[in-house]
């Protein structure tokens, strides 16, 4: 008989994945070994201990090939995995902005990696195409956000910057960008984007990425209180359109990365107005203090930004990665990066909405689900209340800074972080006091207990403490007042 026969089963049994009974015993221990992890953070050091290449030598240097069991994977985790894990879900993570999975956030990763949703058409996935219209809206209205603006999700703040950006490049049309690209055309002008000096590298980033060029991000000097100077920002503008250069955006900052100052945002609104210059606003850590009406004021003028960029997976307890971007000219987005292969045309394309067709990733993760996840089972009242209690914990920590001889504050505290140093009586020279200063963090990380990471204002060296994390205490930050204190001493 011929093996080709359509009644001989082909290979039996057949291979296929594990069995979903598999699934289930490991699954049950792995939410163990989870919640196991997350009651005991505190007994891992916050930063790994690691030094570069050892976590490589663990791994052996070819896969297997024989089948091992999952017992024998997950057994790895504790004894291969979690010396070379840096903690981002210690309570006492201090450092850069915090970015905690939160319980919710979890749950929705697991219910996200099993449906597996591709989104790369509205009818890939119906539910994640709906449900990140959804969520980005109720986010947005619940932040004060004009109506209407429209919302997606991307992996990090980069992106969406990056996306805002080719939006924007994209508004003038008669350039040819898009179908013609930007070399060997004369008729390109050099076009110019305004930050200020405090701005955070993915602008530049941005920049090099849509062939503007590093060198035509133009960083302007900020005030005393770390904000984007706007008679500078005019004066740049001025100076350029006299050279023949094009401006097309000024990239604002609510929340910058030292010190979480605000530029002013109105003001500059007022001036891309006049100047016919795209309006990028970056919150991606400080967006969420929307939500917070005592806040509201940090974001003045937010109304007449064209596009804007907050992080879920900073400060809204989502885990890595989920972030928001905002434009109120969704149509540039598209006209940016619409591509529809004839593979790709579908007969509700006219009226169902496909993300893709507003960004450069085609395929797209369901990271609705986890913030639906969070802002369910927090809800705004529950989010609210966490990022007050955060922005306490950071003014106490200021005002043991100050109450403090030998110790300075060395910005407001207008959100959840304080930049402080230590200044011991009689040294007043900057490179002594850099050098202090980067030896107290040096010893306060080695504790393992806390991280927090510095940052440099002008030519001062400065020490960073960033309250973020869903699970600090106001004890996990007198723990770290307190290693600073025998630090330094
Ligand atoms: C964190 C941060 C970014 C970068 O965020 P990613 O999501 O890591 O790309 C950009 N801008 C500001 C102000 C930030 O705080």
């Amino acid at each position: 008989m011929s093996n080709t026969s359509p009644a001989a089963p082909l290979v039996p049994p057949e291979p296929g994945d594990l069995p979903p009974e598999v699934f289930e015993a490991h699954a049950t221990a792995l939410a163990r070994w989870v919640a196991d992890y997350l009651r005991n953070t505190e007994r891992y050091p916050v930063l790994s201990t690691l030094a570069p290449g050892e976590f490589r030598q663990r791994i052996p240097d070819a896969a297997p090939e024989a089948p091992e069991p999952l017992e024998a994977i997950l057994a790895d985790l504790d004894r291969v995995v979690m010396p070379g894990v840096t903690h981002w879900n210690h309570p006492a993570f201090f450092a850069y902005f915090a970015n905690t999975a939160s319980v919710p956030g979890i749950l929705g990763e697991l219910v996200i990696a099993a449906l597996n949703q591709v989104g790369i058409l509205w009818r890939t996935s119906p539910a994640l195409s709906e449900l990140e219209t959804a969520t980005t809206g109720w986010l947005g209205r619940a932040m004060g956000l004009p109506e209407g603006w429209f919302a997606m999700l991307t992996d990090t703040a980069s992106v969406s910057t990056l996306q805002a950006l080719a939006a924007a490049r994209e508004r003038d049309p008669s350039l040819g960008i898009r179908h013609e690209g930007m070399g060997g055309r004369p008729e390109v002008p050099r076009m110019r984007i305004y930050c200020s000096e405090h701005a955070h590298s993915s602008v530049d980033k941005a920049a090099i990425t849509l062939g503007i060029g590093a060198a035509n991000v133009v960083r302007l000097p900020g005030d005393d209180a770390y904000r984007m100077r706007v008679d500078a920002l005019e004066a740049a503008i001025a100076a350029d359109r006299a050279r023949g250069y094009r401006p097309i955006a000024v990239v604002a900052t609510v929340g910058t990365t030292s010190t979480t100052s605000v530029d002013p945002v109105d003001r500059i609104a007022a001036v891309c107005a006049r100047e016919g210059l795209w309006l990028h606003v970056d919150a991606a850590y400080a967006g969420v203090l929307a939500l917070v009406p005592e806040h509201r004021h940090h974001f003045a003028g937010l109304e007449h930004a064209d596009s804007l960029v907050v992080n879920a997976h900073k400060w809204l307890f989502t885990p890595m990665d989920c972030s928001v971007l905002w434009t109120r000219h969704p149509q540039l987005l598209k006209r940016a990066f619409s591509l529809t292969p004839a593979y790709l045309e579908t007969a509700e394309q006219d009226v169902a909405l496909s993300q893709s067709d507003y960004s450069f990733q085609l395929g797209r993760r369901f990271r609705a689900l986890k913030l639906w996840f969070v802002l369910r089972a927090f809800g705004l009242e529950g989010l609210r209340e966490r990022l007050r209690h955060h922005c306490a914990l950071a003014r106490r920590f200021a005002g043991w800074v100050e109450a403090e001889p030998g110790w300075r504050m060395l910005a407001p505290v207008p959100m959840s972080v304080a930049c402080f140093r230590h200044e011991p009586a009689g040294m007043t020279d900057e490179a002594a006091l850099a050098a202090h200063n980067a030896r107290i963090l040096d010893r306060v990380n080695a504790s393992g207990q806390v991280f927090l990471s510095h940052t440099k204002l002008g030519t001062r060296y400065v020490l960073r403490l960033a309250v973020g994390n869903v699970r600090t205490r106001e004890a996990h930050v007198a723990l770290a007042w307190r290693l600073l204190r025998e630090a330094a001493g």
